[in-house]
């Protein structure tokens, strides 16, 4: 579904991602980790073109990211994203903002639109929210709502960028729940997170980056209690 094959990606004479190279099938599973600064935004962006990347190649299902990509629509019909600011239109109603990416991205008529807007808010647990404003909801509802509008577009992979990092303590769980129940669910998902306990299980793969590169991948059992490099090493006892 997504491979990436010696990627490399610079800003200004800076190299943020150095010879990366991965390959995620439909209904894998991967936690993305590493010390801040070290390239894993930046990665993730790269999959659903945020960041255009200048070397190497990328293909997600069949489309080749290049510049002359004609239909950059339907690589963000492929890849949902869910970021850590959860990015809603504070000046439009839940609803609205669950319906907006579908008549953007996918021309979905209004009718359909809000019965399917209304149907993952269901999934995520707040469908009562649907008419008020992003401003009065909680941090963890307002990262549901985020991970609604994303389902919305039906996307083959979902992108997680630190989806719990800005919320309070309490509202964390409430979100990893979400992303347990789509991980069950078979959703392929690619996760930037430090949540061990998600990783530990749910993970099929936990890929550990620093400076730029991919330093060492392992499923989360070998990743935890064996860890290869040192980098690594040092990374999981500073976090755990
Ligand atoms: P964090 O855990 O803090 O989110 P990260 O692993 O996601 O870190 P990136 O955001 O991918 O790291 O950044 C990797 C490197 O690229 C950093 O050194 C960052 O300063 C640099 N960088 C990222 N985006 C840009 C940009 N738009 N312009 C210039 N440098 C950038
Ligand atoms: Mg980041």
């Amino acid at each position: 579904l997504i491979l990436m094959q010696n990627v490399d990606k610079h800003f200004g004479s800076f190299q943020a991602l150095k010879n990366i190279n991965l390959s995620v099938t439909k209904g894998e599973r991967i936690v993305v980790c590493g010390p801040s600064g070290s390239g894993k935004s930046t990665m993730i962006r790269c999959i659903n073109r945020l960041e255009k990347h200048d070397g190497g190649t990328i293909i997600i299902d069949g489309i080749e990211l290049t510049d002359d990509l004609k239909d950059l629509n339907a690589v963000r019909r492929e890849v949902g994203m869910v970021f850590q600011s959860f990015n809603l239109f504070p000046h439009m109603t839940i609803l609205n903002n669950l319906m907006l990416a579908q008549k953007l991205v996918r021309k979905t008529p209004k009718a359909e639109a809000r019965e399917v807007a209304m149907h993952y808010l269901e999934r995520v647990k707040i469908p009562e929210q649907a008419d008020k404003y992003p401003i009065q909801l909680s941090g963890g509802q307002q990262q549901r709502v985020a991970i609604a509008r994303a389902l919305c577009m039906k996307p083959e992979v979902i992108l997680f960028d630190e989806p719990t990092s800005a919320l309070d303590p309490e509202m964390i769980n409430e979100v990893l729940e979400v992303m347990v129940d789509l991980a069950r669910d078979g959703m392929t998902m690619i996760c930037v997170t430090h949540e061990m306990g998600f990783a530990r299980s749910v993970a099929d793969r936990v890929i550990f980056m620093d400076a730029g590169e991919i330093v060492e991948e392992a499923e989360p059992e070998t990743f935890f209690s064996t860890p290869k490099s040192d980098r690594t090493k040092l990374f999981l006892s500073q976090i755990l």
